[in-house]
């Protein structure tokens, strides 16, 4: 064990609820803590989600985005080049700020997908990664994260599905799922 304050890559995966949550919870905590939290949502863009009120309380401390416009179609040519645009636009965002050293956190929800449906290269995402700043943490998002970050990440956890109210039939209900 070393005692050494450093920045930490965090992914939250897998097909069970509470990657998102999980991240806000840990954005929450470090806005506590007097740190700046960025968290950027990749393809995220046609719900109001109420983190996204939520995180205005925080004023400049915890700044939330939508990069993209949900709803995303994917796969060879189904993929929108709209769609990949914005993706690249999130990236070029995310990675100027997590090189900036401005922010003690930033989340890059549901990065995962946008790198598994094929949008963003992980060996990008990994070498910005390797090259910032030493006190800043990384928290990753989404299904299927790449075995390249993953290999990458300090702390990796995966969500398991044990059951989820949606296979009953029941709808997203607001506050727990937007
Ligand atoms: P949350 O934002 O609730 O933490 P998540 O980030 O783990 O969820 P995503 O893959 O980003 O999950 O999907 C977001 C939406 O899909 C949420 O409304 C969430 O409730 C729902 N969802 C997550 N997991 C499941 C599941 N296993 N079955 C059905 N719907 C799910
Ligand atoms: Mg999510």
């Amino acid at each position: 064990m070393t005692d050494s304050r450093r920045g930490l890559i965090l992914i939250n995966t897998g097909p069970g609820k509470g990657k998102t949550t999980a991240a806000l919870g840990t954005a929450l905590r470090a806005v506590g803590n007097g740190m700046r939290v960025l968290m950027l949502q990749f393809l995220k863009g046609s719900w109001h989600y109420g983190e996204l009120d939520a995180a205005k309380a925080f004023g400049d401390n915890f700044v939330l985005k939508q990069m993209g416009r949900g709803f995303v179609k994917v796969g060879g040519a189904e993929t929108d080049p709209e769609d990949v645009r914005m993706v690249e636009a999130a990236w070029a965002e995310a990675r100027e700020a997590i090189l900036s050293g401005e922010w003690d956190l930033v989340v890059l929800d549901e990065i995962n997908y946008a790198i598994s449906y094929g949008m963003l290269d992980p060996a990008v995402v990994a070498e910005t990664l390797r090259q910032r700043p030493e006190m800043v943490h990384v928290i990753l998002t989404g299904r299927n994260a790449h075995p390249t970050l993953v290999e990458l990440a300090d702390t990796v956890t995966e969500m398991r599905e044990v059951k989820h109210a949606y296979q009953k039939g029941i709808l997203a209900q607001r506050g727990i799922e937007y």
